[in-house]
């Protein structure tokens, strides 16, 4: 059966995909269907921090979809509860609720600002958010993401977003008007990327959100949950959000979204909000047992020193080839830069020799691997990327 050429006749034409038929995966590896095998560094976009299929994840889904899938929201369900539970001792925030993907929890978090605003700030509704950013593709969350490429062909996309430069506070304060009712930031863009803002950067806001009275919402969907070196990436800012959403890994793979609130932030009054599928048993199992593995085995420490290793090696091929420019990140959330756009033809090379990585600019690779890889891991990967530019550039 040709897949590829079946996709082409039947699936909206909307990625440029891989010329690759995943069918397996296992901890950091994937197969393709000729048996090929992968080390996975992009990790399903940074969804797979346990790695593919990971016991502790197919364990509780299996337990779970034999036992109960979905309800509906009318009723109390044990993991939703659970989920909530740990995502509360473990973080700043005291409130929880649960979504299906990265953009259903932001919208849920500017619609919770938004509420906020009217109930709190005379009806201020408007929030801002940065260039470069990432929020998600439905139709608010591309006037949210501060990129006109997702903005352009959909035009007019919703009122209430102001978009301003990152990594400058000066262009918060001066956005900031009677309408603003929140600022909205990911700590580290993560598709923008790899941009991480000055120390004091995030700080700064708070600040300012506290002096004017603003809500302050993290999107930590890509940061959050151990890939930047803490379990969310707010504690080494110093800093805490008012409204925090997460994503991407919480479940292990399996679709959530969650928005969690202050407990004074969270005015949400029943049936000012909602999800069909939201919370459901099956993908909240899923968040629990991911969850609480990253917890229980130090998943984030894990990254912080795994990160710092993969940085020290990076380093090293920079040295060895001038056309890199730059090494930057926190934890495994790490790009590299090159003084040509390379990352493309050097993607492929990497997925000839058996390596996953993503070319988030054209003149950039970045790496989201599993928070459960090891050194060795590294190791090959590095080697693997050495030969590719050997292979491109020469050395020096
Ligand atoms: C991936 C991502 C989203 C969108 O998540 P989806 O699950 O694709 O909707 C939002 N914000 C950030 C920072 C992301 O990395």
């Amino acid at each position: 059966m040709d897949w590829q050429e079946l996709e082409k006749k039947y699936y909206m034409q909307v990625v440029k995909r891989l010329p690759v038929t995943l069918v397996k995966g296992a901890g950091a590896r994937v197969w393709d269907e000729k048996g090929k095998e992968y080390l996975d560094f992009v990790a399903g976009w940074a969804t797979n921090l346990l790695g593919h299929c990971h016991p502790a994840v197919v364990e509780a889904v299996t337990r779970q979809v034999a036992t109960l899938i979905q309800t509906s929201n009318q009723f109390y369900t044990t993991p939703q509860v659970q989920l909530a539970e740990l995502l509360v001792q473990n973080s700043c925030l005291q409130r929880v609720f649960l979504a299906n993907s990265g953009a259903e929890a932001n919208e849920g978090a500017v619609k919770l600002a938004r509420r906020y605003g009217q109930l709190k700030l005379g009806g201020a509704y408007e929030v801002i958010t940065t260039f470069n950013s990432f929020h998600g593709r439905t139709l608010a969350m591309t006037a949210a993401t501060g990129q006109k490429k997702f903005q352009d062909p959909y035009r007019p996309v919703p009122e209430g977003f102001v978009n301003v430069e990152f990594n400058n506070i000066e262009a918060i304060r001066s956005a900031t008007t009677e309408r603003t009712c929140a600022v909205m930031l990911e700590p580290i863009q993560g598709e923008g990327g790899v941009n991480i803002p000055h120390r004091d950067y995030l700080k700064r806001v708070r600040a300012w959100c506290d002096e004017k009275g603003l809500l302050l919402i993290l999107d930590e969907i890509q940061t959050g949950l151990g890939r930047t070196g803490t379990l969310f990436a707010y504690t080494q800012a110093g800093i805490e959000p008012d409204i925090m959403t997460l994503a991407k890994g919480l479940a292990g793979g399996v679709p959530i979204g969650a928005l969690l609130a202050k407990e004074q932030a969270s005015v949400f009054a029943p049936g000012e909000h909602g999800s069909t599928y939201g919370g459901n048993p099956l993908a909240a199992a899923a968040g629990y047992a991911t969850l609480k593995h990253i917890i229980d085995h130090r998943l984030p420490e894990k990254a912080a020193s795994l990160g710092g290793y993969f940085i020290s090696r990076i380093e090293d091929l920079k040295r060895e080839f001038s056309i890199i420019t730059e090494a930057r990140g926190r934890g495994l959330l790490l790009a590299l830069f090159f003084g040509k756009d390379i990352a493309g033809e050097l993607t492929t090379r990497c997925l000839e020799r058996g390596l996953l990585v993503n070319p988030v600019k054209p003149n950039a690779l970045r790496f989201m691997p599993p928070l459960i890889i090891n050194e060795k891991d590294i190791d090959e990967a590095v080697g693997v990327l050495r030969d590719c530019l050997a292979g491109l550039v020469g050395s020096r």
